[in-house]
């Protein structure tokens, strides 16, 4: 697959569930409204199509949601894809808040996960319950640790969020590297309407790296894992530190993937509207070859770049959509 620039598409992120057992602030409003049941793919259905998109070129896969493993039957899914791996497929992987990584790491492992990523924005318990309304630290601490044990390896993904965590990137980087963890630090995205301030949470990394410049030696590394993070090496932990900064500067260049979301709509950008129905094409026919012709008029109209822009004036979000709906 390969899209009007020439960027070839091999990555897709599927979100299993819109929902979670979080309300992070920056996520979701507390009182969401999410699908209803009859709109949302069968884990069969879901099979199907990432299924399909292996055979059209996607080398990895990554579930997420909502919260991935919220979901009824997640392992089965889980299971059936990690059958792909080695057969065109690269990796099979995860993106989760680690609520319930206590009760699956193992599973996970024997599905074939080798590396997931984690969601903690703070190592400070009452901060946590703050940012995520209805998380408990110590639940997702043992969760991780869990995973560390099954052998899995874990990348910790934390927001930056000014007033929040902004003191605390040192002490995480630390607790990063006593137990062997790449920290990805994120920006806020403008996606859907939240109950704060947008403004109020935004922090450039670029501030955040010229901290943490005071107390680490970060060295520049053409380090890729298939995602639009850029890496530095922290010599004093052995690890590495992403940035993901969507908005301070353009990460769409070298963009090779595309997002499923759990009512089989395809988005081509995390920051456009334009998507594809791929569950209709999924219900009104059986034939493989029809899917596969919608998966590829979808890759035809995907855009060059995104459009994040905060509406200063209205503090609205540039894109009606929430991210626990494409997942990240
Ligand atoms: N529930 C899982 C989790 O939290 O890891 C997976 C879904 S969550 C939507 C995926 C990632 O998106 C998380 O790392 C989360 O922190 C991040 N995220 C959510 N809303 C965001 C926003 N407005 N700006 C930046 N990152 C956001
Ligand atoms: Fe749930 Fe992840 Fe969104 Fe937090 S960021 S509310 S854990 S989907």
């Amino acid at each position: 697959m390969i899209d009007p620039f020439g960027r070839t598409i091999t990555y897709l992120r599927v979100s299993v569930t819109d929902r979670c057992d979080f309300r992070c602030i920056y996520c979701m409003a507390e009182d969401m409204t999410f699908l209803p049941r009859a709109d949302l793919l069968s884990l069969e259905e879901l099979e199907r199509l990432a299924g399909t998109f292996v055979r059209l070129g996607v080398r990895k896969l990554r579930l997420t949601g909502g919260e991935p493993l919220v979901r009824r039957g997640v392992i089965a899914l889980i299971n059936r894809l990690g059958l792909h791996i080695g057969h065109g497929l690269d990796e099979l992987t995860l993106t989760t808040n680690g609520s319930q990584l206590g009760r699956f790491a193992d599973e996970l492992m024997a599905a074939g996960v080798r590396r997931i990523n984690v969601s903690v924005d703070t190592l400070d318990p009452d901060k946590f319950a703050a940012i995520t309304r209805w998380g408990k630290l110590s639940q997702v601490l043992g969760g991780i640790m869990a995973a560390k044990d099954a052998g899995l390896k874990v990348k910790i993904n934390a927001v930056a969020l000014k007033g929040v965590n902004e003191d605390e990137f040192d002490s995480m980087l630390e607790w990063c590297g006593i137990h062997g963890f790449d920290l990805c630090l994120i920006e806020t995205m403008p996606l859907g309407a939240i109950d704060g301030d947008r403004l109020d949470q935004y922090l450039p990394l670029s501030t955040v790296r010229g901290r943490l410049t005071r107390n680490w030696t970060l060295t520049a590394t053409d380090h890729a894992t298939g995602g639009p993070a850029r890496y530095v090496d922290v010599a004093e932990t052995g690890t590495r530190l992403g940035f993901i900064t969507p908005l301070t500067h353009n990460f769409c260049e070298g963009c090779n993937r595309v997002r499923l979301t759990c009512d089989g709509t395809l988005y081509m950008c995390l920051g456009q509207n334009d998507a594809a129905d791929l569950r209709s094409v999924l219900r009104g026919s059986d034939g493989e070859r029809v899917l596969e012709d919608a998966i590829m008029a979808a890759i035809a109209r995907k855009p060059k770049g995104h459009d994040f822009v905060i509406d200063r004036n209205h503090n609205r979000p540039a894109l009606a959509r929430h991210m626990n709906v494409t997942g990240g």
